[in-house]
């Protein structure tokens, strides 16, 4: 299998990461993953734009523009021969010796760029079924707009709602919802759709950038509005949004039903616009 190393497209096997990469050491680093769909990207634009941005917030930089990238990543899922799937990127600070917290010069130390695909078919039974979460307080830092690869935080969210036999965390501060553990979260109540604003509490979404547009083109009533766990408890639908999952209906929460707790018929239909926009973008 081949992979983008730095500015290159190389066998896997040819990588050749320090084990004192800062990445590696200290999670100084970002990532972003987009998705293919019919061997063509979906909103790479947009995916490419905020890893540009993700690195100007921690001052790194990228071995390449926002042009060459596209053209690396449109290459490397030709040659990996991907259809359906995704693609994961990461940049870090490179290796720092002696270690230290410290920002090495970037003109001394070069940043380490890689990127690899997987093959993941649409997963339309869960989107049909929907799945459950449990509501786990958000601890992680105050700079979730950047996408660092620095991820405890969601990472042992997600692992308490495993142990308790959910698919994901909705994460809250003092009963603030946030976001989930790897995507945003929305509400239906009284057929408006609500989502935490854009800011430094969650990740600006790129699946939730389209679904907004899809759903005000078709004259849906959204909001950006914080909203608690206990409307969420009281809403009539519930959903999670993500590159990889699309719109994911949350079905049950903390063991209790969402609505009816099954997919209710907003999140059917935003499923559906989404559908469309990735089949104007990529074909049927
Ligand atoms: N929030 C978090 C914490 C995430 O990890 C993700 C997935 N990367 C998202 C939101 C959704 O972002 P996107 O729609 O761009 O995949």
């Amino acid at each position: 299998m081949k992979v983008i190393w730095n500015n290159e497209i190389v066998e896997r096997s040819e990588v050749k990461i320090d084990m004192e990469d800062r990445g590696y050491q200290f999670a100084d680093g970002i990532y972003d993953v987009v998705r293919a769909y019919n061997g063509e990207f979906f909103t790479l634009n947009e995916h490419v734009d905020r890893l540009f941005s993700s690195a100007e917030k921690i001052d790194l930089v990228l071995p390449f523009t926002k042009e060459e990238l596209k053209q690396l990543l449109t290459k490397l899922i030709e040659v990996n021969n991907i259809d359906i799937g995704n693609i994961y990127m990461q940049l870090t600070r490179g290796i720092g010796i002696p270690r230290n917290h410290s920002y090495p010069d970037p003109e001394l130390v070069p940043s380490v760029f890689t990127a690899t695909t997987t093959i993941v078919p649409r997963d339309q039974e869960k989107m049909d079924r929907g799945m459950s979460a449990f509501t786990v307080p958000d601890m992680r830092w105050l700079r979730c707009d950047i996408k660092s690869i620095s991820l405890l935080g969601n990472i042992m969210a997600k692992h308490e709602a495993h142990k308790k036999g959910g698919d994901e965390a909705i994460l809250h501060r003092d009963g603030v919802v946030t976001e989930c553990s790897s995507s945003n979260v929305w509400m239906i109540k009284d057929n408006t759709i609500y989502t935490h604003p854009d800011g430094n509490l969650v990740l600006p979404g790129v699946t939730k950038i389209m679904l907004l547009k899809v759903a005000r083109e078709a004259g849906l009533s959204v909001k950006e509005e914080a909203f608690t766990i206990e409307d969420l408890k009281k809403a009539d639908e519930v959903f999670a949004s993500s590159t990889t999952m699309e719109a994911m209906p949350i079905t049950f929460i903390d063991g209790n039903p969402v609505g009816q707790g099954k997919r209710g018929s907003v999140v059917e239909r935003l499923q559906q616009l989404y559908v469309d926009a990735v089949e104007e973008q990529c074909g049927k």
